[in-house]
């Protein structure tokens, strides 16, 4: 078997005083603030761990978790170098913040020297031997290379993600694949049951390829895959994935990385590349780079015939993202004909708020739905019939009693409508008001008197009376002690109790307390949402 990616198997974890040590080591490379010798969380995934970090993704040998100064400081290099950060060989904040990125889980060993390689051979010319770079390390020396050695392969798809319907599923994973066919001289055919070539499952935590190759639950590693010939690409299944532009990750986008690992393809330090090891969103550039079309075609060649004109066909990603939603709102009016629920009950939202009436609006993807005070569900209707000019997904929306506007945001711009006409002047980029791109959550607080964005681990405050980020922030997200990070949506009830959503959970913070004083499954226990009434699926549960 193919001892190649995702990551070497590595020994049960040794969180004694090895590694304490180490942690000291590195602390002192900290350019600056406070260096804590702390000891190493026995958290089971180490996630926040630079060490275990750099294990797992092959900058730092595993086999002892003793490494001297200049070990660690050549490792972050390296890292730095791939991730395209400053190469300082310290532990700086962008650094530390790069590692906690979500990625794949395939090592990124050896990407160095291939990328080198396969520059080289762009300016030499010569085609690798046995479609490989000959430098090749000796990391992963199947005796039959890192590559197929036939041109029509076939895939299947084992199990099936939570919340996405098998058919936009099936459409998504085609065109992943196509992606590549259009690039190089593979051909690539689905077959439903009986062996395959290459395999895409989904799997939670321990799933039999090395403790290390566990899955960590929502975030951190979204998935990996093997080299050839072994033809397997795994997903965590604990992760929102979807197929839309709202929040979550890119099921496609994903899925069309593992690809490449199982047709040979490794890391790239490429800005653009879509095998960058970390996720990167769907947006509107092609959604290959150069970088990645060099690569396939340096194992494979060019695609044959050529039928478009010469040019392989790079699709760029704006068009898939119309493909995408139009898949997604298949999903939303056909999808769950076993329950009368709304769709948004069984999974998940894009956003949530309250207007002037105390009516419950909930969005997610092109559509919304409306609960009003008795709890009856009425939806779902397109979002951009009622807010015209707004994007195909918002990321985040508030209706503000203060001004009665409607507060959208998505990327990197916010929008501001009275009832359904857009503001003059909106949309505005989120820098320019001193908002966070992205952001997780929007609502009206009216303690504060202002509209909270929440934004990963921090806060800003909106005033909107004058459109600015109010002085000193953003803060930090502890201020608001018991709510995590990541939310879905939040919104304030007329008693003035905050209610912050994640995934099938709630917690209700009292601005009096200023704490969090019940936690539960909103769909079951909180009627305003519109779904206590109906059943529940066990994946809720
Ligand atoms: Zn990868
Ligand atoms: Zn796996």
């Amino acid at each position: 078997m193919n001892a190649g990616p995702p990551a070497r198997r590595r020994g049960s974890l040794d969180l004694g005083g090895a590694a304490a040590a180490w942690v000291c080591a590195v602390t002192t490379l900290l350019a600056v603030g406070a260096a804590v010798c702390s000891p190493v969380s026995t958290e089971p995934h180490r996630r926040n761990d630079p060490q275990a970090f750099l294990e797992k993704y092959g900058y730092l040998h595993p086999d002892n978790h003793i490494h001297n100064t200049a070990e660690v400081q050549s490792a972050i290099r390296e890292f730095q170098w791939l991730s395209r950060l400053p190469v300082t060989g310290q532990l700086d904040g962008a650094t530390l913040t790069r590692m906690a990125e979500p990625r794949c889980g395939v090592t990124d060993e050896g990407t160095h020297d291939l990328w080198a390689q396969r520059i080289n051979l762009i300016f030499t010319g010569r085609t690798a031997p046995a479609g490989r770079p000959a430098l090749r390390k000796k990391r992963s020396s199947s005796p039959q290379g890192d590559k197929w050695y036939k041109r029509y392969l076939t895939y299947q798809i084992v199990n099936w993600p939570r919340h996405l319907s098998p058919g936009p599923v099936r459409l998504a994973v085609r065109t992943a694949f196509q992606l590549w066919s259009n690039v190089s001289g593979l051909v690539f055919r689905e077959v439903p049951g009986g062996p395959a070539d290459i395999r895409l499952a989904f799997y939670k935590g321990d799933h039999n390829d090395g403790a290390s190759n566990a899955f960590d639950g929502p975030g951190g590693t979204l998935a990996h895959a093997f080299l050839p010939q072994r033809g397997e690409a795994h997903f965590d299944m604990s992760e929102r994935w979807t197929l839309n532009g709202h929040k979550g990750h890119n099921l496609f986008m994903v899925t069309a990385h593992e690809i490449g690992h199982t047709l040979g393809l490794e890391h790239s330090p490429v800005r653009h590349a879509l095998m960058s090891p970390y996720y990167r969103r769907l947006g509107r550039n092609l959604v290959l780079s150069w970088d990645d079309v060099t690569a396939v075609q340096q194992l494979y060649g060019e695609r044959e015939g050529k039928p478009l004109g010469g040019r392989p066909v790079s699709l760029p990603g704006q068009v898939l993202g119309w493909g995408l939603r139009d898949w997604e709102l298949a999903e939303v009016h056909h999808g769950n004909p076993d329950t009368t629920q709304p769709l948004y009950c069984q999974g998940v939202f894009d956003a949530i708020t309250m207007d002037q009436n105390n009516t419950v609006v909930v969005f997610r993807g092109s559509v919304y739905w409306t609960v009003p005070s008795n709890g009856n569900v009425s939806g779902p209707f397109p979002l951009r019939r009622r807010w015209p000019h707004l994007p195909l997904a918002v990321e985040a929306a508030a209706f503000s009693p203060l001004d009665s506007k409607w507060y959208f945001f998505k990327g990197k711009r916010t929008w501001r409508y009275s009832d359904s006409a857009l503001d003059p002047g909106f949309p505005r980029q989120n820098s320019e008001l001193g908002l966070p791109h992205h952001p997780d959550c929007a609502f009206y607080y009216a303690t504060l008197g202002h509209m909270v964005l929440f934004k990963g681990s921090r806060y800003s405050v909106l005033n909107v009376e004058t459109l600015r980020s109010e002085p000193y922030y953003p803060r930090r997200l502890s201020d608001w002690s018991g709510l995590p990070p990541g939310s879905n949506g939040a919104l304030a009830r007329p008693d003035g109790r905050l209610y912050l959503f994640r995934e099938q959970r709630f917690w209700r913070f009292d601005p009096v307390k200023v704490r969090v004083t019940r936690q539960g499954h909103w769909a079951r226990d909180l009627g305003w949402t519109g779904c206590r009434n109906t059943p529940l699926s066990n994946e809720i549960l």
